[in-house]
């Protein structure tokens, strides 16, 4: 399981409050040059502590693995490849989910 995010100021435990995309503006809004190069939005995981109201900001894709640790999955039938329970069919071979 992952470790439980900190408050780096006082230590308590950061909870999850949104996931969200952020508009990048075209001349680069904080990020400079960098801004232009991530083209549209940039997808972002926004936790905060309970204890101070500090926010924190991580990319998107850290949910992604999150969901991954906690979510039960099948094994697909035909090739036997494991995926999220939620999907509908086997990623890899498109056979469909036994649970549907
Ligand atoms: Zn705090
Ligand atoms: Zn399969």
């Amino acid at each position: 399981m992952r470790e439980k995010l900190k408050c780096l100021r006082c230590g308590k435990t950061m909870e999850f409050l949104m996931r969200e995309n952020i508009q990048l503006g075209k001349t680069g809004w904080v990020l400079g040059d960098l801004g232009n190069l991530m083209a549209g939005a940039l997808d972002v995981a926004v936790l905060r502590c309970p204890g101070c109201g500090r926010l924190e900001f991580y990319q998107g894709d850290w949910m992604d693995g999150e969901r991954e640790d906690s979510l039960p999955q099948v094994a697909c039938p035909a090739c036997g490849v494991r995926y999220d329970f939620d999907y509908p069919k086997c990623p890899a071979c498109g056979a469909d989910n036994p649970n549907f």
